[in-house]
């Protein structure tokens, strides 16, 4: 039986897209097998968002040849298609794919197989308007599914490599995704995490749905209990969309609202479409209607001009908001992008001082968020065993808070009342009590 092996860099999506070829393989007559194992294909499904992305993007190329000289070297995914010359060029790359066609990735290795000669099915993926379907029915050793369900951005912020790296927006659509949830739910996955290059931008390119529209058909599905949101923008969140949200109860108060900078100045150079105080309003929104709500968001230190003052700002917009968990990012600059060509880059040290202030920062307010919490008594859908500690499983809350609580029984896949008791490393120990 022939082998393939993957290994998958960058967001959600990715992930999820990973999943998606896995299951054409299999389908195939192909086992699956590790990265660091003898195999016949290799896939590496790359992220070009960071410089660190391409750089481990290229590693891996190198070291699956490593491991069986013979074998076919796939690159697909974000740094292939933006740079599908320079991976070419690479020694041992017998197959590169963009952010399309990777549904037909299969046949591009049977191909290979007969012609053996490099195949380069990269083209220009701003020209694209299908979305590209790629299903996924199982995923392994979780009980949470990410569905992507829609792909590419039109937002073109200045500082981000994406749009050109997945083009526009194309939606799924919803009766695809129906279907799939149905599916999904019949394999026993309780929980589905909506996923998107820019969610909020569902259904734009179809006209007559969007996502509200999307989380309603899902919602009524036997066997869904809970619908999560990957990440969103201000702007979807109108008072419209909350007055729906209350009337959904398997909609998870959990909601990653894309920050980027609190300084208004900083958010205007990176093209940015909301300003500090709209994102204020958003949150104070969601709650005063959801009281157990999460805030998360990704903030991005170090973009070309942030003068200390700016800075600054940020910082204490990040902090009277307190989230309840936060990712930093340094900011790294993308080959055709605006924000690359600035001339007042900062440099890498400050931009280290600055992400250890905001990480300093989202460590206290995370331990804030969580202490609320102490005593209560909440749904946890446990999601996995701890690899080093049997008896104890890991799961979530429907408001994004890791739990961890010991079992005599496997209790994968299930949801249970858990009285939370004390705050761990970024998680809370509790009981299970039903
Ligand atoms: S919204 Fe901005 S940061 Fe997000 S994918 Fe689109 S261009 Fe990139």
């Amino acid at each position: 039986m022939k082998k393939v092996a993957f290994y998958t860099l960058g967001c959600k999506v990715n992930q999820y897209e990973t999943e998606a070829m896995t299951e054409l393989f299999e389908k195939e007559g192909y086992e699956v097998t590790d990265f660091d194992q003898y195999a016949d294909v290799y896939v590496i499904n790359t992220c070009t968002v960071t410089n660190l992305g391409d750089r481990k993007s290229r590693q891996m190329i190198r070291r699956a040849k490593k491991l069986n000289q013979d074998s076919i070297v796939a690159v697909v995914g974000c740094y292939a298609q933006t740079a599908a010359e320079e991976i070419s060029q690479i020694e041992g790359v017998n197959l590169i794919i963009g952010t399309k066609d990777r549904s037909r990735i299969v046949e591009f290795i049977n191909q290979l197989e007969e012609q053996k000669q490099q195949i380069n099915a990269v083209g220009n993926i701003m020209t694209v308007r299908e979305f590209e379907d790629m299903k996924v029915t199982a995923y392994k050793e979780r009980t949470r599914a990410f569905l992507k369900i829609q792909e590419g951005c039109n937002q073109f912020c200045s500082y981000c490599i994406i749009p050109y790296a997945r083009g526009p927006v194309r939606s799924r659509k919803p009766e695809d995704i129906v279907e799939e949830v149905k599916s999904l739910a019949q394999n026993g996955f309780k929980e589905i995490v909506f996923a998107g290059i820019h969610v909020a931008s569902y259904g734009k390119d179809l006209g007559n749905t969007n996502l509200m529209d999307i989380i309603k058909r899902v919602h009524n599905i036997d066997g869904i209990e809970r619908l999560r949101l990957s990440s969103i923008e201000p702007t979807t969140i109108d008072e419209a969309f909350v007055a729906d949200a209350l009337q959904l109860p398997k909609l998870c108060p959990h909601y990653h609202i894309s920050l980027q900078s609190g300084c208004d100045e900083t958010l205007k150079r990176m093209n940015r479409k909301y300003t500090t105080a709209e994102y204020r309003k958003v949150v104070r929104r969601l709650r005063e209607n959801f009281p157990d709500v999460a805030i998360t968001t990704d903030v991005m230190v170090g973009f070309p001009g942030e003068t200390q003052e700016e800075f600054e700002k940020s910082r204490q917009f990040v902090e009277e908001i307190g989230f309840s968990q936060l990712h930093v990012f340094k900011y790294s600059p993308r080959k055709g992008t605006p924000a690359a060509s600035y001339s007042d880059q900062i440099t890498p040290k400050e931009k280290e001082r600055r992400s250890k202030i905001i990480i300093k920062l989202a460590e206290n307010s995370e331990k804030r968020f969580l202490e609320k919490f102490i005593g209560r008594e909440m749904d946890v859908l446990f999601e996995q065993q701890l690899k080093d500690k049997a008896r104890y499983y890991e799961g979530l809350t429907t408001n994004y808070i890791k739990v961890i609580a010991t079992s005599n029984q496997d209790i994968h896949g299930q949801i249970l009342k858990v009285r939370l008791n004390k705050i761990g490393k970024g998680c809370i120990n509790g009981d299970i009590i039903k």
